[in-house]
């Protein structure tokens, strides 16, 4: 049967199968108990590296395999069908890289570069305990001290913390300019000064490890400072225009998962007189408004990628893409669980972990408030 996917280039139809192949393979069979423990799956980012998948949106000419903005989500879609926290791992590279590959100089592209070549983790280091969505009132600060600089503060809830070795940071020079304040830096974690605090013990996307960062007197050489200082948001929303085109595809994918075992067992189940559930227009409608809601979501954050390849910046398309397809996967988990009844909601069967998963795509990359809010304010300067 012809699908939507028989209009992707041969080379993206191969990555996808290969992904795919690899999800079904050594993915999925492990992640419930990586999942139970809260477990980083150290094997799996290597076998990840191994094929590529790591640095895959990394310069050709810097190692990597060059995909594009809408090859990478493709791939991050069927990462995230396997375990979403094990693509967290791959995102948080991702956005911890984007900024230094945009603007920074070949010394930050290559620092980016030795650490994901090597195998390394990166990670994007952003939020704060008493800052999330209003970032500009962060108080991780910086001061200038003769060839470095000197950072002190907390970051909460970094993705990749306690694995990353590269840390992409936001701080400010001066809590009083807001916005305006913030610089954007690549710090080590071997460095003196950065430790890993509290493990968050989560809902969901447990695979995916998520701390503190503590910075403490940590002296970040000068020359690790991307852009000019306080141009620090300006560098985060040039990469934002390309990463937040791809934030749905994660929730499309662990979503993608629970549908199709919803489908399985539909098929299968059978009630009053042996007939299958999938029979029962209750159920079957069920199924098609998830199939329905799934290729409508696939289809927008498709739209977004290709406009973010294309230079064409439409904020309030990336917002409607993160924001639309991660309510999607919350609603196509939800309507999984209640397809398989009790057997939905007990740890024997995989999409109770999907339903948990599909919460934290409506929160993180900038929650889906405040999508609407970019959206509303664009529409409403229009
Ligand atoms: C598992 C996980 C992984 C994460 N990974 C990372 C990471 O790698 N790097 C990183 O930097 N951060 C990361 N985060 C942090 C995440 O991006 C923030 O949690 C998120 O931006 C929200 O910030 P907050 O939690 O402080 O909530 P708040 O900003 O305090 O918001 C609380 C509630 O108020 C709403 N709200 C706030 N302001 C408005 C407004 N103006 N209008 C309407 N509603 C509003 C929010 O939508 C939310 O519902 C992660 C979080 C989690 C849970």
């Amino acid at each position: 049967m012809k699908t939507s996917y028989n209009l992707l280039t041969d080379e993206q139809q191969e990555l996808r199968l290969m992904v795919r192949e690899f999800a079904d393979k050594e993915i999925i069979p492990g992640v419930k108990d990586l999942d139970i423990a809260g477990e980083f799956p150290h094997k799996l980012y290597r076998k990840a590296f191994d094929m590529g998948l790591t640095t895959m949106t990394l310069p050709e000419q810097y190692g990597g395999m060059g995909l594009d903005i809408f090859t990478y989500s493709l791939l991050k879609e069927e990462i995230a069908r396997g375990d979403a926290g094990f693509a967290g791992a791959i995102a948080g590279c991702f956005m911890g890289s984007l900024p230094a590959l945009l603007s920074g100089t070949d010394y930050h592209k290559n620092l980016v570069a030795e650490c994901l070549n090597n195998g390394g983790v990166m990670a994007f280091c952003l939020t704060e305990p008493d800052s999330g969505s209003d970032s500009a009132s962060m108080r991780t600060t910086y001061v200038d001290d003769g060839d470095s600089y000197v950072m002190n503060g907390r970051k909460c809830f970094i993705s990749n913390g306690g694995v990353a070795d590269l840390l992409l940071v936001f701080a400010t020079k001066d809590r009083s300019l807001g916005n305006k304040g913030i610089s954007c830096f690549l710090v080590e974690t071997k460095s003196a000064g950065v430790s890993v605090g509290k493990h968050e013990d989560k809902l969901g996307y447990r695979t995916s490890a998520t701390t503190d960062i503590i910075f403490e007197d940590c002296r970040v050489p000068k020359a690790n400072l991307i852009g000019a200082e306080c141009e620090g948001m300006a560098i985060m929303n040039r990469s934002l225009n390309r990463t937040r085109p791809t934030a749905g595809a994660g929730a499309i994918g662990n979503a993608q998962y629970a549908y199709e075992c919803a489908v399985d067992y539909a098929k299968v189940r059978t009630s009053f007189g042996g007939k299958p559930i999938c029979k029962f227009q209750g159920v079957g409608f069920m199924l098609a408004d998830m199939y329905t809601q799934l290729e409508a979501a696939r289809q927008m954050v498709w739209h977004a990628c290709r406009c973010a390849d294309a230079g064409v910046v439409d904020r309030k398309l990336f917002s409607a893409a993160k924001c639309f397809a991660a309510d999607v996967g919350m609603n196509v988990c939800t309507n999984a669980v209640q397809v398989l009844g009790g057997y939905g909601y007990s740890r024997e069967y995989p999409v109770e972990k999907r339903f948990r998963d599909a919460k934290i795509y409506q929160i993180f990359e900038g929650t889906n408030q405040i999508q609407r809010v970019i959206i509303n304010s664009d529409i409403c300067k229009d």
